[in-house]
């Protein structure tokens, strides 16, 4: 090939003018091209006949090869032969270009002068020749002169080359061309083989086995474009076509199959995909439309989806370049340089322009690819090594990771295990005393919060040590033979209470009223339990929860699915849910993490399974499936135990959920304390404990928190850290944002309180931290001071009315400053205005005029109208001892308008009359 192409350089540089016969010489020893003095004649009607083209004007070609586009049409080619030196030697006239679909050969005859048939060559008739190559060619003996007409049709477009050689060298000219093609082929060959049998054993990457998939479809095309395959098969011209079209045109599928993926197509536009898809498309299409017909514009449009195809490939990798994205050059590289070479070829065909170096261009390409990706290869070898090794050793840390997290696991367990032994006996000395003293105070309320709060701590504890037991293998199923379908409607009953009491609709459905199973009482109990629990507690008000039971025969089972229209659960959590101590979000509700694992456990020992689906903001469902046949517990059957009727009734001990005013007496001089608790029962325990001596405001959430603090502006906020809606830090930062309640101080109740949480606290003016558990004592102490801290500065305040509050000593928040600071620099500018009033000074400080008087109430003590008395008074005093201004005048100038009434409240006020002041 390498010698061709050099030849055909010295030929293209050595083109000489116009020569009208072509010379056979003696002793030629290798082919002459002879293109450029072949005359041609394009036979528009494609059906002439030779007669009828004979006498038409025909050209010379002037070039070294020659571009047949697509089309029906025929070409005509006419070559003026001499040959005055040959002795009858035997010649070959050959053309270059193996795909040419039919070529008809015709010849001078001597005595006649008519031009007669003399061979017919088609695609597929090198069947018997194809050991010589697969060119089509021609042999005779010259006369002294003579012309060959020939004529070719082909529907795909093409470049052929003409030459012409001595029969006698024949032989070597087709074993050169011969071994050139089988040394390409052959390069090929061990290519595909290397490449697909490395894919396939040794490198088990995605990209190199998108590149060896693309080397398939590329050799496949070559064998296309040196009409290899075709000899064997096909039996007409339209089929041979079409086997090389199925070859040579299915380039785009290998591309477009590589590019996808090797590409970060995520971190791309989502049109480069669609771009892909599209050309997959069209090329399926043109494939169709040619072997339903063998026809020109359908071959054309197939090789035209072929160069468009490549040219946005080209485009998008360019792109993606452009981007700095990842692209795996050691592929994209090889497979980017055989585009190249690919694209040219078909550029020149398809636009019948001529591109001179093209064949150079062409081979350069094709053999850069090659080399390129073998000097690849071995970094491809490398790469794929380390990846592996590095995955061995994530898998080997995972491993380390998960074995020391179920370490911690287990331990965590032991730990609570222990802790729940220790628990047990106090709580049954807890709660058998409880049942002692409701017998003598029926009525108490708090007794309620305690025996609600004992029966809740039992049940972790027991799950916990169930849990533990399950964990542990020890713990057995204990089957009974009972109807089932009662026991679940009597466990669902006892939840009835409960959910009324959160306005909440439960239904229970079953296939069955009654229905005889093998089933284990206790563990169906504890798992229909905790389902119900989960559904009722993450459902809000007005909510549904709908229990639905299926029970199948042959062989039993119990199906049943509890279905809630709560809050949902996040589809990343869901994988967690029945780990132990997995808790959602721990901020927001109540709870251990250990309800649903111990409902996985208990599934799992009675052969059952669990199922969840959950749409966020929709509901959850919880599905379990338990077998109940006899067969499957024939060794686990219990006859001594009845299934029980004693079911604990779930109630609530809550108190109505919505904020709400309590003990409000108006004229009674008690200080008003704003409640903020999501859990009832801490709610009451507080109300209990406060309401004697305060008067309560009560919000469940820090919403309901913050708008009953500003419309009342209480003395003092109890806030718990975590709750649901807002957490108790974000509640206090704007409770302190809020002119209205900026000043009040705040206690914090916390769970856990570490250095952290305490230090945000402070910034956010948290006056006191409360930890649980507490008692009263602590609680009223906390109070008290607190309150007691606000009295000392109101004092102050008081103290110094007019004066600035910078001057004053004292803890002061920066909000009570603020606030201070606001109103005096008000009050200093428009003091000496009789017409000022209280309405005007609230508006200034945007605050309805209750809010501000509670306020300024609850930091001075003095009600609005008080205060801006007392500081006229101030100003008034100051100027008499600075100025030498008449009382009158200075009472005028401090605002007031009527002199005996003045005189009146500064004697009151600083026990002397303002002349007297004035004189000293
Ligand atoms: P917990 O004591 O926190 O309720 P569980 O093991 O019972 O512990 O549940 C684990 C987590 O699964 C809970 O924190 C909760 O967020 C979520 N969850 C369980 N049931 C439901 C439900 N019906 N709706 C929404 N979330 C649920």
């Amino acid at each position: 090939m390498l010698k061709r192409i050099l030849y055909l350089i010295l030929v293209f540089s050595s083109f000489s003018a116009l020569a009208e016969e072509i010379p056979l010489k003696k002793g030629l020893t290798k082919p002459l091209n002879i293109t450029k003095d072949v005359e041609y004649y394009v036979d528009e009607s494609g059906s002439s006949s030779v007669d009828q083209i004979v006498d038409k004007e025909f050209r010379k070609i002037n070039d070294q090869y020659f571009l047949i586009p697509f089309s029906d049409k025929s070409f005509w080619f006419k070559v003026d032969l001499t040959s005055r030196e040959t002795n009858n030697e035997e010649w070959v006239l050959n053309f270059s270009n193996q795909l040419t679909e039919n070529l008809e050969i015709y010849r001078q005859d001597s005595l006649s002068g008519k031009y007669k048939h003399v061979g017919t060559w088609t695609i597929n008739s090198s069947r018997s020749e194809s050991l010589k190559g697969q060119e089509p060619y021609f042999n005779f003996s010259p006369r002294e002169s003579e012309t060959i007409l020939f004529r070719i049709q082909n529907k795909r477009g093409m470049r052929t080359e003409f030459y012409i050689y001595p029969a006698s060298i024949s032989q070597d000219v087709l074993l050169d061309y011969a071994s050139e093609r089988q040394l390409i082929n052959g390069l090929l060959i061990f290519r595909l083989f290397l490449i697909v049998t490395l894919s396939l054993f040794v490198i088990k990457d995605i990209g190199f086995r998108g590149y060896s998939f693309l080397v398939i479809i590329k050799t496949l095309g070559y064998w296309g474009l040196i009409n290899v395959l075709n000899p064997s098969f096909a039996d007409t011209i339209e089929l041979g076509g079409q086997i090389n079209f199925l070859l040579y045109a299915s380039s785009p599928v290998g591309v477009i199959t590589f590019s996808l993926l090797v590409l970060p197509l995520k971190d791309l536009p989502k049109w480069v995909k669609n771009g892909f898809y599209l050309f997959l498309g069209l090329t399926v299409i043109a494939h169709i439309l040619v072997w339903t017909e063998y026809d020109w514009h359908y071959v054309y449009f197939g090789i035209l989806i072929v160069v468009l195809s490549s040219l946005y490939t080209l485009g998008i990798f360019a792109l993606a370049v452009l981007r700095k994205l990842p692209i795996q050059y050691f592929y994209s590289v090889p497979f980017l340089v055989g585009i190249g070479s690919y694209l040219l070829l078909n550029v020149q065909i398809l636009l019948g322009i001529k591109i001179p170096l093209i064949l150079i261009l062409t081979f350069f390409f094709f053999t850069a690819e090659i080399l390129i990706f073998i000097f690849f290869l071995g970094r491809i070898f490398y790469q794929y090594d380390l990846k592996g090794r590095l995955a061995d050793q994530e898998l080997e840390n995972e491993r380390i990771q998960s074995e020391k997290l179920k370490e911690i696991d287990n331990l965590k367990t032991s730990f609570f295990t222990n802790i729940s032994h220790e628990i047990k006996t106090p709580l049954t000395l807890i709660s058998g005393p409880l049942q002692e003293l409701r017998k003598r105070n029926p009525s108490e309320k708090l007794l309620n919060i305690m025996e609600a709060n004992v029966i809740r701590l039992g049940e972790l504890v027991g799950q916990i040590l169930d849990i533990q037991k399950l964990e542990s293998g020890k713990e057995r199923p204990n089957i009974i033979k009972a109807d089932i379908a009662r026991q679940i409607r009597l466990q669902v009953m006892s939840f009835e209470s409960l959910a009324t009491s959160k306005r909440i609709r439960l239904n229970l459905q079953q296939t069955n009223d009654s229905f005889e199973a093998y089933f284990d009482d206790d563990k169906l109990n504890k798992i229909v339990t905790n389902l119900l629990t989960n559904a009722i507690k993450y459902s809000s008000e007005e909510g549904e929860v709908s229990v639905t039971v299926q029970f199948e025969n042959h062989p039993k089972k119990v199906l049943i699915s509890v279905a809630d229209s709560g809050q949902g659960i996040e589809e990343a959590d869901i994988e967690h849910i029945f780990e132990k101590f997995y808790q959602v979000n721990s901020q927001n509700h109540q709870g251990s993490g250990v309800g649903l694992s111990l409902v996985k456990e208990l599934t799992d020992l009675l052969k059952g399974s669990v199922r969840v689906v959950s749409n966020k903001g929709i509901g959850t469902t919880f599905m379990v499936e338990l077998p109940a046949d006899e067969d499957t517990w024939r060794d686990y059957i219990n006859h001594n135990t009845e299934p029980t009727d004693n079911f604990v009734i779930r109630k609530s001990s809550d108190q109505p959920i919505t904020p709400t005013i309590l003990d409000q007496d108006p004229n009674e001089k008690k200080k008003l304390i704003l409640l903020v608790e999501d859990n009832p029962d801490m709610q009451e325990y507080l109300s209990e404990i406060l309401s004697h001596e305060f008067n309560l405001l009560r919000a469940f959430d820090g919403k309901e928190g913050i708008a009953l603090a500003s419309s009342e502006v209480p003395d003092l906020i109890i806030t718990d850290l975590m709750m649901p809606v807002m957490d108790g830090l974000e509640f206090s930062s704007k409770i302190r944002e809020n002119t209205a309640s900026s000043h009040v101080p705040i206690i914090m109740l916390t769970a856990k309180s570490n250095k952290e949480t305490k230090l945000k606290s402070l910034e956010m003016g948290i006056d006191h931290f409360l930890t649980k558990p507490f008692d009263t004592d602590e609680l009223n102490g906390v109070v008290n001071n607190c309150l007691e801290n606000r009295a000392i500065l109101r004092k102050v305040f008081s103290q110094n009315v007019g004066e600035s509050i910078t001057q004053l000593k004292g803890e002061i928040n920066p909000w009570e400053k603020a606030f201070m600071d606001n109103l005096q620099d008000f009050l200093e500018n428009l003091y000496h205005d009789s017409s000022l009033t209280v309405p005007t000074i609230a508006a200034h400080l945007n605050m309805s005029e209750s809010q501000f008087r509670r306020k300024l109430k609850s930091i001075s003590t003095f009600s609005p109208n008080e205060y801006l008395r007392k500081f006229r008074l101030h100003k008034a005093a100051e100027k008499l001892k600075n100025s030498s201004k008449t009382v009158s005048e200075t009472a005028f100038e401090v605002g007031f308008e009527n002199l005996s009434y003045f005189s009146k409240i500064y004697q009151e006020e600083f026990g002397k009359s303002p002349s007297e002041a004035s004189k000293s």
